[in-house]
């Protein structure tokens, strides 16, 4: 059984902060195949559609019929583990910085044999088990051996905690505080056991309503930030910079308009101004800090989360601007992922469907729940996933643009 993880003593400021060492990161082009399934908390394998193997490694032909006809197939993951092994040495840094590590052989029931690491639940062989892909610290995917029956503290495995970001006993940003989402994202932290959650807030002075029941909570500390004042953010980055492990930007401006609907530029301006130039601002002063502490141990710096939107994939006329300037954040969320990567911080990009609130109020059913996009965001943050479409709308949205973006398109245009 996982001991549950104890609160970590404070940092010694004296010492040498350590620099990350990533874990070995080339991958072949087709291998990417499972980091891709990976990034949004699937197992696949490349499966031949002649003959029906499931193929490992990934290969351009099937190593039974020599088919090329190779499709990516989600698989259970079902396997016995045949043979375990405990490194105690390691020519890597990241490994020998982490060792002993433990490391298996797992028969799948679908056919192929793999190498894992290992959950400190899985016992000796031979033994059920479940292998899943998880995303490593440099966004790579990886094979891991679970338990079939975990405990409650699965989560606080040493190795597992390497390859996701468990919000439990770190210290997190939530930019924007005084919409219902944010508010449950709050809750929905405390609950997930932060330590202490900072809680933007453009207008501290305004009396906002919810607030006052989130700022109740002892972990949480409301902060005053506003995205579209540079000085507000370089002010609160210097203050709690050094000190935030998550960053969750949930700030964002939604008006109904497309283009033809209203005059000038000024909505979509303000919609810029945060949905894009305010996470340009906050990326630019809180990246650094964060890509500084990515080795502080168990509770290292993590993960920075964007709240974008499924329309950020095709652009949903009757919101035009918004989708306009979620696109927008998702291109500038791609630079920062590519940019945070060699630290170890993960990126976090989440495009929800309608969510149940005051600009989708014409919008018919189904909404995604403010809680219910709160949840799915503290999930990510515990698979360690790299992109979420919460909701049924938003997985509808996803497949159908997926199967074809120019169909999609005619079809948002003639209403949905
Ligand atoms: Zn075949």
């Amino acid at each position: 059984m996982t001991m549950p993880l104890m609160r970590p003593k404070r940092k010694n400021p004296v010492l040498r902060t350590q620099q990350m060492n990533l874990p070995p990161a080339q991958r072949g082009r087709v291998a990417l195949g499972i980091t891709a399934a990976a990034a949004e908390g699937r197992f696949e394998l490349q499966q031949c559609e002649d003959c029906g193997t499931v193929q490992y490694p990934p290969r351009e032909a099937c190593h039974k019929c020599l088919s090329a006809r190779l499709r990516w197939r989600a698989q259970s993951g079902e396997g016995e583990l045949c043979a375990l092994t405990t490194l105690h040495h390691s020519n890597d840094l990241f490994f020998r910085e982490r060792l002993p590590w433990r490391l298996g052989l797992v028969k799948l029931d679908a056919g192929p044999t793999l190498v894992v690491h290992l959950h400190g639940e899985v016992g000796e062989a031979p033994a059920r088990v479940r292998v899943g892909a998880r995303l490593d610290r440099t966004g790579q995917a990886v094979l891991i051996g679970f338990p079939n029956e975990g405990s409650p503290h699965m989560a606080d495995d040493k190795m597992l905690r390497e390859m996701t970001s468990d919000p439990k006993f770190r210290k997190v940003l939530v930019t924007d505080g005084k919409t219902p989402v944010g508010q449950a994202l709050v809750r929905a932290l405390v609950q997930a056991g932060a330590d202490i959650v900072w809680v933007g807030h453009a207008e501290p002075w305004k009396k906002t309503g919810g607030l006052e029941d989130i700022t109740a909570l002892p972990q949480v500390t409301l902060v005053p930030l506003d995205l579209t004042n540079g000085r507000s953010v370089t002010e609160l980055a210097g203050e709690i910079g050094g000190k935030v492990d998550i960053v969750i930007n949930n700030a964002e401006v939604h008006r109904t308009f497309g283009i033809g609907s209203r005059r000038g530029t000024d909505v979509a301006k303000a919609e810029m101004d945060i949905n894009y130039f305010g996470l340009l601002r906050l990326a630019q002063e809180f990246g650094p800090a964060l890509k500084g502490r990515s080795a502080d141990g168990v509770t290292s710096a993590t993960a920075w989360v964007n709240l974008l939107s499924v329309y950020a994939l095709s652009n949903f006329p009757p919101h035009g601007t918004f989708s306009a300037s979620k696109a927008a954040a998702y291109s500038l969320a791609q630079c920062l992922r590519a940019e945070m990567r060699p630290a170890g911080i993960r990126v976090i990009n989440v495009f929800p469907g309608p969510i149940d609130d005051e600009w989708n109020q014409h919008m018919p059913p189904p909404k995604l729940a403010p809680a219910g996009l709160a949840s799915a965001i503290v999930k990510a943050l515990r698979d360690g996933v790299e992109d979420v479409y919460p909701g049924d709308v938003a997985q509808e949205w996803l497949e159908r643009w997926r199967d074809n973006p120019k169909v999609l398109e005619r079809e948002l245009a003639a209403g949905g």
